[in-house]
């Protein structure tokens, strides 16, 4: 059987912090990452706290599929960098391993470089190591919603979205900025394979009356929508302006982007099982194709 061409495994889905209140958990307590692969590629959206287990599976998956000589090469993104999207970072196993060559895109918020950002978290007195110190080489490449990833069976390229395709691509990656989260916005990003289905993350944004129309677009006749659904309505009021979502508001844009699945993500932390799987619940009646995300779900096209 032939490989799947898109693959995604959530590695974390809570926001804002992992829950601290020591109750077993079947939604998982890690804040956001995402895996997707491309064919061969292997992207990691977000270092939540997610990304440590992800990391520990890409290394163990490393060892044993690639040879001696190889580059173990991926791909790392961010959709912005509020500390439960960064937290992980420091504890990501393809750091510490000199064969490692990590392709970080992201784009500049707030006039923050990535590379300026990752270097001040991860350096004394914050940790005790210096990314500077590790191993593995490194890229930064700048993304904005002009541009799109393509990626290819073991090379990828960033070009303009108004250039035609280049020939060959098998997936490709594409972003769009959102206002709706203090103080710099942050970026959603629709991955697609050539086939035509389309995967798309919005994490960290507030809806608003009618639906975020640039959003929807965005999202149109996705397979599977993931959108930030921190609030249950009844405690949404003392929370406006957060930049966060309630179930309504995902579910609004799902329905209005005509998605096939919408995936529930960016938990409240202070949120048990049995509160999310009643949001989950009450979410279906107005979206009956919503899910909860929890930590291992996969799905692959
Ligand atoms: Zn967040
Ligand atoms: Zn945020």
């Amino acid at each position: 059987m032939s490989q799947p061409s898109l693959r995604v495994k959530i590695y974390g889905s809570r926001g804002s912090y992992s829950p601290t209140n020591g109750n077993p958990t079947s939604i998982g307590v890690n804040t956001t990452c995402f895996r997707v692969d491309i064919g061969n590629n292997i992207l990691v959206i977000d270092a939540g706290s997610g990304i440590i287990n992800c990391g520990q599976d890409i290394v163990k998956q490393m060892f044993a599929e690639r040879s001696e000589e190889s580059v173990w090469k991926t791909h790392l993104f961010f959709t912005h960098m509020h500390i439960d999207h960064l937290v992980g970072f420091p504890y990501y196993a393809m750091l510490y391993m000199p064969k490692s060559h990590i392709h970080f895109v992201a784009p500049t918020i707030l006039d923050y470089k990535l590379e300026n950002v990752l270097k001040n978290f991860m350096h004394p007195p914050y940790f005790p190591v210096s990314m500077d110190d590790l191993p593995f080489k490194r890229d930064f490449h700048d993304i904005a919603e002009n541009l799109a990833v393509y990626f290819f069976e073991d090379s990828f390229q960033i070009r303009s979205t108004l250039e035609n395709q280049p020939d060959g691509w098998i997936g490709k990656i594409t972003t769009m900025r959102t206002y709706m989260h203090p103080k710099g916005g942050a970026y959603f990003y629709r991955i697609e394979n050539r086939e035509g289905n389309a995967v798309v993350i919005a994490s960290d944004t507030e809806g608003f009356v009618g639906g975020d129309q640039r959003l929807i677009k965005f999202a149109e006749n996705a397979d599977v929508l993931m959108h930030d659904a921190q609030y249950a309505p009844e405690d949404y009021g003392k929370s406006q302006g957060f930049g966060h979502s309630t179930y309504e508001m995902a579910c609004d844009i799902a329905k209005r982007a005509n998605v096939q699945k919408l995936l529930l993500i960016h938990h409240d932390p202070t949120y048990s099982d049995e509160k999310l799987r009643d949001i989950e619940r009450r979410a279906r009646e107005l979206f009956p194709e919503t899910q909860l995300a929890h930590e291992l779900m996969e799905f692959v096209f």
